[in-house]
């Protein structure tokens, strides 16, 4: 009989796979505490060491063999666990308590391990939370050979789907060499390494299958549909036949759209939609001209800031934007000063010294934090202000709240352009300011946001988490997490209205916007610029080839007069918007 389990799906651009079940048994039984004696602790000592050289050598051949036009975040993650190994908070902390404590070396890294967890779950931020898996990661893998295991790679696993606990990125790169059909893991949500590596490799994924290891069987026929989050042991023929027909059909799509890719983004009735990518590191840019998007509109830069002691320089950063916008061969960047919070900063809460905050998606972040750390705000602004003498740079504002702290922006900004001129400095001195709508306060008062701005974009990941108080991190809430909320689309409606009458273009950069199932209404809203991951670039310009602005404008007043009182308002949406 067929089983069915839920996960959460990491949409890839290939959404389906069908293979044999691989399950991975790292096999490090449960650790527990162990004591050595004075005379042992030299020969532990050098067991842990030679543990961590094993673990060490098989990362860096892991390193080696990445493929050369493999994105830089995925050997990135293999360095960062290069860098943990030879960390004192790792390795020297356990010497020191095999030597001091006399603990065997299992134990003392085990205990290591469960004080740095504590520090990262105690973190409110969800990304750093994240990092947390690199210690089990690391430690895992110690461990493994500590039990006399051999990190090896495994054999055949090209066209299986892995089903594991968790990846370590090294897993997840290996197995991607290796011509893996999916994975499937019971720890990870959509921020975890399996889910961020799947999504940069293209492979189908369900992360947070709880159990998955032990609820299917090695060898048996799985389905792995990344799109709705569901895995199907033991299928029948008739659901192999309804996802084998679904595979053919999503590559035959994926050739049609690729030979469509020079047509001219254009309703029926000739209206221009611009489309534009948005892009976290210099490697997307590839993809982004590949796809023909008429610029950069939402270039996140907080990965320059990740994973290190100190912010990275003014020329540091430079150096980043400049190669962007010459890779950018003339088309528009849109760079966003940094969406950060304070515990984000350093990657370190000690290094920062400060408390976690209460809450971190209300606290100080983003342009707070810049406002109020200036040290950490004004070599970025100078920065992006700079790269704008050498192409299209427009400087975007994420999470705007109120009036005055635009208003301190815009000074800073000023000052930063006069301090430039001073020193006979270059930039764009028309360069283009916007800024993201994505705090409901932000969004209601849009028109007085739009009078002192050059453009806005429109930031429905955060808009929609605030809005409807859903984190957007969060599992347990994630159902709630509503787009086609009424409330969503007023503000939506009404950020749109408030800078047509201000005369100044309106973007949306949030998942939203590349989510085909909406690019109808959002035309119809009045929406004519978006921004969005670049492989989603393709199958929306092949939706706006295909719609008719006049109609979907009518469609869209039917929808907005029936939203509150029809029942069943996603039955409503799916039948104006997306008829089949
Ligand atoms: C958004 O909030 O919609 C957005 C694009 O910004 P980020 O996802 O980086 O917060
Ligand atoms: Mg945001």
């Amino acid at each position: 009989m067929t089983l069915s389990c839920q996960g959460i799906g990491i949409n890839t651009s290939r959404e389906v796979a069908i293979g044999e079940a691989y399950l991975l048994n790292h096999g490090v039984a449960e650790i527990s505490m162990r004591e050595i004696s004075e005379d042992q602790i030299q020969g532990e000592i050098e067991r842990f060491q030679d543990a961590v050289k094993t673990t060490t050598n098989h990362l860096r051949e892991v390193r080696d063999q990445i493929p050369g036009d493999t994105a830089l975040d995925i050997s990135e993650f293999i360095d960062t666990h290069l860098l943990m190994l030879e960390d004192v908070a790792i390795s020297q902390a356990a010497i020191g308590l095999i030597r001091e404590n006399r603990y065997s070396a299992e134990w003392a890294l085990q205990v290591r391990r469960d004080e740095l967890v504590r520090v990262f779950d105690e973190m409110d931020d969800p990304y750093l939370r994240t990092r947390k898996d690199d210690v089990d990661h690391v430690v895992g893998q110690i461990q493994f050979v500590l039990a006399g295991g051999q990190p090896t790679n495994h054999d055949n696993l090209k066209g299986r789907v892995i089903v594991a606990r968790d990846l370590t990125p090294a897993e997840t790169i290996m197995m991607k060499n290796q011509g893996v059909a999916a994975f499937v893991t019971e720890f990870g949500g959509p921020l975890s390494h399996t889910a961020i590596l799947a999504r940069s490799l293209g492979i189908p994924a369900v992360v947070g299958i709880h159990q998955a290891t032990t609820l299917f069987r090695q060898g048996e026929t799985l389905v792995v549909d990344g799109a709705q989050g569901v895995v199907l042991a033991d299928p029948t023929e008739r659901i192999l036949y309804h996802y084998r027909e679904r595979i053919t059909a999503r590559q035959k799509r994926e050739a049609d759209l690729r030979r469509q890719v020079d047509l001219p983004t254009m309703t029926m009735d000739g209206f221009h939609i611009y489309l534009h990518a948005n892009i976290e590191l210099p490697e997307d840019i590839e993809i982004t001209l590949e796809n023909r998007a008429d610029g950069v509109g939402l270039f996140r830069t907080e990965f320059l800031y990740m994973n290190r002691p100190d912010p990275p320089s003014e020329e540091e950063q430079l150096e980043v934007y400049l190669a962007a916008v010459k890779g950018l061969k003339g088309i528009p960047i849109t760079i966003r000063t940094l969406d950060l919070g304070v515990d984000k900063t350093t990657g370190s809460m000690s290094d920062s010294g400060c408390m976690p905050a209460v809450n971190p998606a209300l606290g100080l972040r983003a342009i707070r934090l810049c406002l109020k750390e200036p040290e950490l705000f004004l070599p970025q602004l100078r920065a992006i202000l700079r790269a704008s003498a050498e192409g299209p740079v427009r400087l975007m504002i994420p999470m705007l709240s109120g009036l005055q702290e635009l208003q301190q922006v815009l000074n800073l900004i000023e000052r930063t352009k006069s301090e430039l001129s001073r020193q006979h400095l270059q930039y764009d001195h028309l360069i283009p300011i916007g800024g993201m709508i994505e705090i409901p306060a932000a969004a209601i008062a849009a028109k007085a946001f739009a009078k002192q701005l050059d453009f806005l974009s429109i930031g429905t990941n955060d808009l929609i988490q605030y809005t409807l108080a859903v984190d957007r991190m969060d599992e347990e809430v994630n159902f709630l997490f509503e787009p086609l909320h009424p409330a969503v689309l007023y503000l939506i409606q009404n950020t749109i209205n408030a800078a047509d009458q201000a005369g100044i273009p309106v973007s949306m950069c949030g998942e939203m916007a590349g989510d085909p199932r909406y690019t109808r209404l959002l035309i119809g809203m009045g929406l004519r610029e978006m921004s969005m991951h670049p492989s989603a670039l393709l199958e929306t310009r092949e939706v706006i080839r295909h719609c008719h602005l006049t109609d979907l404008q009518v469609r869209t007043e039917t929808y907005f007069r029936q939203l509150e009182s029809h029942t069943d308002s996603n039955a409503l949406f799916e039948e104006l918007f997306n008829p089949h």
